[in-house]
């Protein structure tokens, strides 16, 4: 058994649920289990390791690995160490079957932190260890909520010249993803009794009429808009509520959407582009702030040096976009230029029988390990 895979198998075995999606003190959440398992494994290595705290009980872990000689720049190797609940206590077992690990937290993102890690380690043990390059494993909480984590080391004033993002990209270099944004709309109309429907105004059927403009005209707008590594932005209702029994004309209706961005898009412009439609079209609504942090799209320069020398490390001629948002994000609007770049695959993420393939395990490590020995 190899050492990444010894230590992705001690991973999934440490439920690190984001204690959003769970109840108070259920006995699987929360990151630290993980975060201490990683720091022994650091430490063993002969590496320096600290906390940094985030929420309580819930710190972002830091293994340090500095270069022989005076420190010029900076890599940053940054997993998030939360994951999804789990549909079965079954999926904190991790299970080997036909070149496959099964587990929670296989793909995402447990896999990159294990290669991530591992290769870490076998840097600081090799007799090539840069001689100015500071090289820094940021295992990140919360990433699966509100990127709580990251947020909190750009806050704390850290700064890299390049972040390797650890997600499940097949192994490719990820230099765009694209953002979120959640809206909530709200109509108001009158109530009336089920038998005198002309006497009211039908709060749901106005929504009715937002939702197929949303899905059809505004959807139809959006894939006009191309990126080159993204593709057309999209927007996908995703609830509605409204009305309280079948012999009352609904006064309220409320629905919510996902629209997801690119580069150039924001929250503020994606509000303002709805209002005008449903101005044009003379409908109603208002607009509600949602309770779930928009995220912006990544774009990083793929032509800056170190993305550059990634990319051929990774024998990749172009770099890769991506539909999932994640803590490059974060890291990229905090200064940091962000690549996302994992073993395992995005499909796999979230799923009930969520697994790694060994070989890309194996070969995340692998790249990364080339990339960081090419660093001066
Ligand atoms: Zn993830």
């Amino acid at each position: 058994m190899t050492q990444t895979l010894k230590l992705l198998s001690e991973l999934i075995a440490l439920p690190s649920v984001n204690p959003a999606f769970l109840p108070a003190n259920d006995p699987h959440a929360g990151e630290q289990r993980v975060a201490d398992c990683l720091a022994a494994t650091a430490a063993r290595a002969g590496l320096k390791v600290e906390f940094q705290k985030v929420l309580p009980g819930r710190s972002n872990l830091l293994v340090r690995l500095s270069p022989t000689g005076k420190v010029k720049q900076r890599i940053l190797l940054s997993p998030h160490l939360d994951t999804v609940d789990a549909v079965s206590e079954n999926q904190f077992s991790p299970r080997l079957k036909n070149g496959r690990l099964y587990g929670r937290g296989a793909s995402d993102t447990k896999g990159s932190v294990a290669a991530m890690l591992t290769a870490l380690c076998e840097i600081a043990k090799s007799k090539r260890r840069p001689a100015e390059t500071e090289i820094v494993f940021a295992g990140l909480v919360d990433e699966e909520n509100a990127q709580r984590g990251s947020f909190a080391l750009v806050a704390g004033g850290f700064k890299a010249d390049l972040a390797i993002v650890g997600e499940p990209t097949r192994l490719q270099v990820v230099t765009a993803h694209k953002g979120d944004v959640w809206l909530r709309l709200e109509t108001r109309g009158k109530a009336a009794h089920g038998a005198r429907p002309d006497l009211g105004r039908n709060a749901v059927l106005q929504m009715a009429r937002i939702v197929g403009l949303l899905e059809t005209t505004y959807a139809a707008q959006l894939r006009k808009r191309r990126h080159p590594l993204l593709g057309h932005p999209t927007i996908s209702v995703g609830s509605i509520a409204g009305g309280t029994q079948p012999n009352i004309v609904p006064a309220q209706c409320v629905m919510s959407a996902d629209r997801r961005t690119i580069p150039g898009e924001t929250e503020a412009t994606v509000r303002r582009e709805v209002k005008t439609l449903l101005r044009r079209n003379k409908l109603s609504a208002t607009m509600a702030s949602v309770k779930h942090a928009a995220c912006l799209p990544l774009e990083t320069n793929p032509r800056l040096l170190l993305v550059r020398q990634f990319l051929r490390c990774a024998g990749q001629k172009k770099p890769a976009g991506v539909d999932f948002f994640c803590d490059a994000s974060v890291l990229s609007h905090g200064g940091i230029p962000s690549v996302v770049f994992g073993p395992g695959d995005i499909a796999q993420a979230h799923t009930a029988d969520e697994w790694i393939s060994l070989p890309s395990l194996e070969r995340g490590k692998d790249l990364i390990v080339r990339f960081l020995k090419s660093l001066p």
